[in-house]
């Protein structure tokens, strides 16, 4: 398997805005946990009117900090990647208080985690954005211009977004420096997951900027190594079919011979994912449904 080169050294402090760059402030949330690493890092875009990505969770603490970062600024947007419980819940409350719009993809429908196997945050109930945005839209404060870019996979519905003064991209959960990104169906889809990580791959950003931990900067070879790892643990799921492993427990059972077996039913899931996309480009086939209870052969 490919080696990623995480990078999982990650200074940071809560609840204060820090400064990143010229056009940019984190303030990272309290909601450190399994799927959050050290917590959502909140992005402010901008120095006098500012963007937000991705406002995170409801806590006291977090409002407290969001409310003195916006202290003589004028909130103008709020945007969001996705619609997971860790990245959104804020956006309603910051926008009525501030008195402006939340911008966001809405998922696409029957596109959610029935899963039953808790991969990642879960998902925000509340989400709505006010304004439906999608690839490629750009929006302008006075000193800075964002636009969107879709990266379905991670959700149907990610956004990524870019900050054209900075060559910068904010990423979401869809390219993450300290884990791999969770790509579980039907929300998830790993054959959009890989287009989409070689549509940012193209579009040679300097620096990528994750909600959760550290930036990347040596974003090329980062990306290609996320992409090399999704494609060999592909080819060892193609080995499995060939050795007649037809069901998906036996192909975690004899490809993911080091994790603890509590993390099985989140491998079976990723695996479930790779099956779908092998099936999708023919090098698979499946006798009843393409979930845990399908049975599936190499062509
Ligand atoms: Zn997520």
């Amino acid at each position: 398997m490919t080696d990623i080169p995480f990078i999982r050294t990650h200074d940071f402090a809560y609840g204060i805005a820090e400064p990143q760059s010229r056009l940019v402030n984190r303030i990272t949330a309290d909601n450190p946990g399994p799927f959050t690493f050290t917590g959502t890092g909140v992005f402010i875009i901008g120095t006098r009117d500012v963007a937000i990505i991705d406002p995170g969770p409801i806590t006291p603490a977090h409002t407290k900090a969001l409310d003195i970062a916006l202290e003589n600024k004028t909130l103008t947007h709020i945007f969001l990647t996705h619609h997971h419980a860790d990245h959104s819940p804020m956006a309603k409350p910051l926008a009525t208080k501030y008195g402006c719009k939340v911008y966001g993809k809405p998922p696409v429908k029957g596109a959610v985690d029935g899963s039953g196997v808790q991969m990642d945050a879960g998902d925000d109930p509340g989400f709505a954005p006010d304004i439906s945005i999608d690839d490629e839209d750009e929006f302008f404060g006075s000193n800075w211009s964002l636009k969107t870019v879709h990266t379905p996979g991670h959700t149907s519905n990610h956004l990524c977004f870019a900050l054209g003064e900075e060559n910068t991209l904010f990423s979401g959960d869809h390219i993450m420096g300290w884990a791999t990104s969770v790509v579980i169906p039907p929300g998830g889809h790993m054959g959009d997951y890989l287009t989409s990580l070689n549509k940012v791959k193209d579009q040679n950003y300097d620096i990528i900027r994750p909600t959760h931990g550290p930036a990347i900067t040596d974003v090329s070879p980062f990306i290609q190594a996320y992409i090399d790892h999704r494609l060999d643990r592909e080819e060892q799921v193609i080995a499995a079919l060939r050795i007649g492993h037809e069901i998906v427990i036996d192909m975690v059972t004899h490809i993911y011979t080091d994790i603890d077996k509590r993390l099985y039913p989140a491998a079976a899931m990723s695996v479930v994912s790779h099956l779908i996309h092998l099936c999708e480009t023919g090098r698979a086939t499946c006798v009843g449904p393409m979930t845990l209870a399908g049975q599936f052969f190499a062509t």
